[in-house]
């Protein structure tokens, strides 16, 4: 009837705007491409998803502080632990599944025959040790001073280069995306754990602590816990302005990138294989896998719990970062799915840091890329040392864009393939780093809702214990 509709469009306005938002881009993008513009007109016409990206990451550091404190705080210790383990066991389970999906199918097909002359753009990038890389990892997550941690970059301290991301000097989504393809050496450039400038793992780390002390600490730590919870509460307001924003923002980025992009009709052979193989793998880890996963699990129906993500997993699609997108991954989590506050406040900050599936599966893929095109056979045993050391690159990678491709240097180094190939691939990666920025999303959410389910005990104890109702809102 006409009342259905009505609240169906009241009730999914978000996500049609959203979706329609993604169409436009696209249209408006192709539309505007034979007119060739200048860097400087793509610039400004891209203005407003400048603003998005900009208003996102400005709500993620509090955000991100604010939810894991009071996510921490909200159970005790035990509860938390046992929730801790699950999250921690569901990540490495999905990644190293999708390491593994990421490997077959760049064996099976193989987009890495013919000659590396194919491609053209070649430039020097100097090595890094994966043992530096690891290093750096475990002391990002430590950061020696909290402030400078959430404004400054920090550098990696071995003090080797790696590619200069400009992305992080001048925080706007154009630089982020062209300055791969100009890549120059001046930079000392941190391997892990930055969102644009910000030391996340480091904050992560602190932050958890922090909110399990706090927990722990009663009526002592209770001004504290409501200080941080109603930061939290401001915060996800602002972000309820925002989505109303996000659409307009996300068809232009998405337009923007379009007018700007390289032509497609000039990629190689390889190279179109190559993406081929990297949108089949992360589909089948995106559609089948996770679906399947959590129906396995939870008994319920996973495409209803993916449809109340959708507006998340396009912004995603629009920005690349997952950082940046998880204001929009809460809101949809919470409201739309209506899983439980205590457990995204604890999973999403972390998650969106740590559990990159996409990431994981396509340095693995593309590593493996770069070895068929030089010719080289890859044995077991470097298969293997590719997955461990793609799973690690994928942990240290941040959540802005194209950083999977700064820690793939990592993954080549560890079995010895050059490191100046990570160039073959640049091409595409601002369109590849939007797909598996998506899945990102979507395994870092899939893993709220397992992790929820699996934790429905402490969940409710806690609950007898404070005196709240057990039955959710
Ligand atoms: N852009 C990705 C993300 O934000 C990371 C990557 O480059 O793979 O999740």
């Amino acid at each position: 009837t006409k009342d259905d509709v009505k609240t169906f469009l009241k009730k999914n306005a978000f996500v049609l705007f959203t979706v329609g938002a993604v169409v436009i881009g696209i249209m408006l993008g192709f539309a505007l491409r034979p007119y060739k513009m200048s860097y400087r007109e793509v610039k400004y016409f891209a203005f407003p998803g400048e603003l998005l990206m900009r208003m996102l990451q400005m709500l993620v550091l509090p955000l991100l502080v604010s939810s894991l404190i009071t996510g921490m705080a909200a159970l005790d210790s035990r509860a938390s632990g046992k929730m801790g383990m699950r999250a921690v066991i569901y990540y490495m389970t999905t990644t190293f599944i999708a390491v593994f999906i990421g490997i077959i199918m760049v064996l099976i097909i193989h987009p890495g025959k013919g000659s590396k002359d194919e491609f053209t753009k070649q430039q020097k990038i100097e090595q890094v040790s994966p043992a530096d890389a690891f290093l750096d990892l475990i002391r990002n997550m430590f950061p020696p001073n909290l402030v400078q941690a959430c404004t400054q970059q920090f550098k990696t301290q071995y003090g080797k280069r790696v590619i200069q991301v400009k992305m992080i000097v001048n925080d706007s989504i154009f630089n982020l995306t062209n300055a791969t393809q100009e890549i120059t050496q001046e930079e000392i450039v941190p391997v892990s754990g930055t969102v644009n400038g910000v030391n996340a793992l480091g904050l992560v780390v602190f932050s958890m602590c922090f909110g399990l002390i706090i927990g722990n600490m009663k009526e002592q730590g209770q001004a504290l816990k409501e200080f941080f919870d109603s930061l939290n509460e401001a915060i996800m307001r602002l972000v309820a302005i925002i989505m109303w924003y996000a659409p307009i923002g996300i068809l232009f980025l998405i337009a923007g990138k379009i007018v700007e992009m390289d032509d497609i009709t000039e990629m190689g052979g390889q190279l179109g294989m190559y993406t081929i193989t990297v949108i089949i793998g992360l589909l089948i880890h995106g559609i089948v896998v996770l679906p399947t996963l959590y129906f396995v699990i939870t008994r319920k129906n996973p495409f209803i719990f993916i449809t109340g993500l959708l507006q998340a997993l396009i912004t995603a699609l629009g920005t690349s970062s997952s950082s940046a997108t998880l204001p929009i991954t809460f809101k949809c989590l919470e409201e739309n799915n209506k899983v439980d506050k205590r457990v995204t406040r604890f999973v999403l900050p972390v998650g969106a840091t740590i559990n990159m599936d996409g990431t994981a599966l396509y340095e693995a893929l593309a590593a493996i890329f770069i070895a068929q095109v030089n010719n080289m056979d890859m044995n077991f045993g470097q298969i293997i040392t590719i997955s461990i050391t793609a799973t690690a690159a994928s942990i240290g990678a941040a959540g802005i864009p194209q950083a999977g491709l700064v820690t793939m240097v990592i993954v080549l180094t560890s079995v010895g393939l050059p490191t100046d190939d990570i160039t073959l691939i640049i091409a595409v990666d601002w369109f590849l780093d939007r797909l598996r920025t998506t899945t990102n999303v979507l395994g870092d959410s899939i893993g709220a809702g397992i992790v929820e389910f699996l934790s429905k005990d402490e969940l409710e104890n806690r609950d007898l214990e404070m005196g709240n109702s057990v039955v959710e809102e």
